[in-house]
């Protein structure tokens, strides 16, 4: 965070404008809408601002500025195009220890004003740490559109009853869900329509209910495909768990975007292999969930690509039924559909492949053992996963089964997400293509003529030369 976001009363305060130009003129509005007391000093000033003066809501002093007129002043804006003025009251602005903004002079200025979507009492500030402020004025255009108008009578309608159910129910948890139950039910919806009474029958309805609600003693755990990087590739039902969960397992490919949609004050747990020093054995990891649940908790185990391909997501599912634990599994984007959609390899088709197998070329004591007659069948894709480290292994034996050494391989490494690096060559040049690439993150092998067609949309790479490209570039 280049910036800290806070939001600051005004209600009633001070605050010095200098300058009297159209810049000067919006944000004396902005202060007047947060309630502030704006005393404005310039030579001369627009149209606007003159009205203001007129109608007496402003103070007005047309001299220069003088540092006394910073005294008892909790805010100073400066929307002046005199750059002997603007570093003038900076300074000593910022020698009293008061913020300041001077407008497009982030040098000059001790805060951002960021863009404003306002839906009083709920206000949205958007900053984009002065790099990019029409890209801010963007966004807010953006969730303006998605919000309703109304929501600010949502959330005043809340408000009144927050002390109510926070005297009512007193675990933090009841509380949390009861709110869900408001903001997503028929509650909010009649409270948005502008029906209060309706609403607040309801609530109180529901309140009572909940209050006489015994806490469920055990919690459930909700197995989510987490997709194979990219955060907009997580379907809305694992967003909307992430949401609530209580307690988040995740593994070492889940990326650190997709971690972020987890509730700020979820707990998360990383049971992951690589990282961590002491790694967790499965059944270590199937005990935690239990245990997790059996205290209650909403748990979300969050697993790379979907959990039951090669995610050992049916072992936890054994377990916590054995345990007698409620279990859900939300699908997810596999890395092989992540991977083809971002390579722009069609896994099957028409006319080169009838079929996909998606295979593990994890090595079991320092060999791959696979059904190598069925995989080097023509007319299908192979998908292999785990299979970085083995690929001399495969390669030769896909060859010795009958595959043409001239068949395309596209490895993809950290597919969808912005490190994802690709190689694509043919099963005589992919293993040293890997190693010149050195290829260190999760990376998926995809064999078949399919692979041609990529290579041939992307400019018609001749199979066995060297090609190396970021995912923007296709
Ligand atoms: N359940 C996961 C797969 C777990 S096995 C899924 O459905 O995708 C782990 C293997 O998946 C890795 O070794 C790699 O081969 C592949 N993989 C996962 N995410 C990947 C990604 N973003 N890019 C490339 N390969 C990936």
């Amino acid at each position: 965070m280049q910036t800290f976001p806070l939001f600051m009363s005004l209600q009633g305060r001070r605050a010095l404008v200098a300058g009297g130009t159209e810049a000067a003129a919006r944000k004396v509005e902005l202060l007047l809408s947060a309630g502030a007391q704006v005393s404005l000093i310039a030579d001369t000033v627009v149209g606007e601002i003159a009205q203001l003066i007129d109608e007496g809501r402003i103070s007005w002093a047309g001299r220069a500025f003088d540092e006394a007129d910073l005294s008892g002043v909790s805010l100073v804006v400066v929307a002046s195009d005199d750059e002997a003025l603007q570093a003038r009251v900076s300074l000593a602005a910022q020698q009293r220890c008061l913020p300041v903004n001077v407008v497009d002079r982030p040098k000059l200025s001790s805060f951002i004003m960021p863009a404003i979507v306002d839906r009083a009492p709920i206000t949205i500030a958007i900053s984009t740490g002065g790099a990019a402020p029409a890209l801010a004025r963007r966004l807010r255009a953006e969730i303006e559109r998605a919000m309703p108008a109304a929501i600010g009578r949502l959330a005043r309608f809340a408000e009144v009853f927050r002390e109510q159910v926070r005297r009512t129910l007193e675990q933090p948890r009841t509380r949390r869900r009861f709110w869900d139950r408001v903001f997503e039910g028929r509650i909010a919806e009649l409270a948005l329509a502008g029906d209060e009474i309706g609403a607040r029958r309801e609530l109180i309805r529901l309140l009572d209910g909940t209050r006489h609600e015994a806490e469920p003693a055990t919690g459930m755990v909700h197995l989510v495909g987490a997709g194979p990087g990219d955060p907009d590739l997580l379907t809305m039902k694992a967003h909307r768990l992430l949401q609530r969960a209580d307690v988040v397992v995740y593994d070492r490919l889940v990326s650190a975007e997709v971690l972020a949609m987890a509730r700020r004050d979820a707990e998360r747990i990383y049971v992951g292999k690589r990282r961590a020093k002491h790694c967790l054995s499965q059944d270590e990891i199937n005990h935690r969930l239990v245990a997790l649940a059996r205290a209650g908790k909403s748990v979300v185990r969050l697993k790379g690509g979907d959990p039951l391909v090669f995610g050992r997501g049916g072992e936890e599912i054994e377990a916590l039924a054995r345990a007698g634990v409620a279990v859900e599994v939300v699908p997810g984007v596999t890395a092989a559909l992540g991977c083809a959609a971002s390579a722009g390899i069609p896994l099957t088709h028409r006319d080169h492949a009838q079929a996909c197998v998606f295979v593990t070329g994890h090595l079991k004591n320092g060999s791959v053992d696979l059904d190598w007659p069925m995989l080097a069948r023509p007319r299908q894709t192979v998908v292999i996963y785990m299979g970085a480290n083995s690929l001399p292994a495969i390669a030769s034996q896909l060859v010795a089964h009958g595959l043409p050494a001239s068949t395309p391989v596209a490895l993809v490494e950290n597919g969808t997400t912005d490190r994802e690096r690709r190689v694509v060559g043919t099963l005589a040049t992919i293993e040293r293509q890997a190693m010149r690439a050195q290829l260190q993150g999760p990376t998926l092998c995809m064999v078949g003529e399919v692979v041609g067609l990529a290579m041939a949309q992307s400019g018609g790479v001749k199979a066995g030369e060297f090609h190396f490209e970021s995912r923007v570039s296709l």
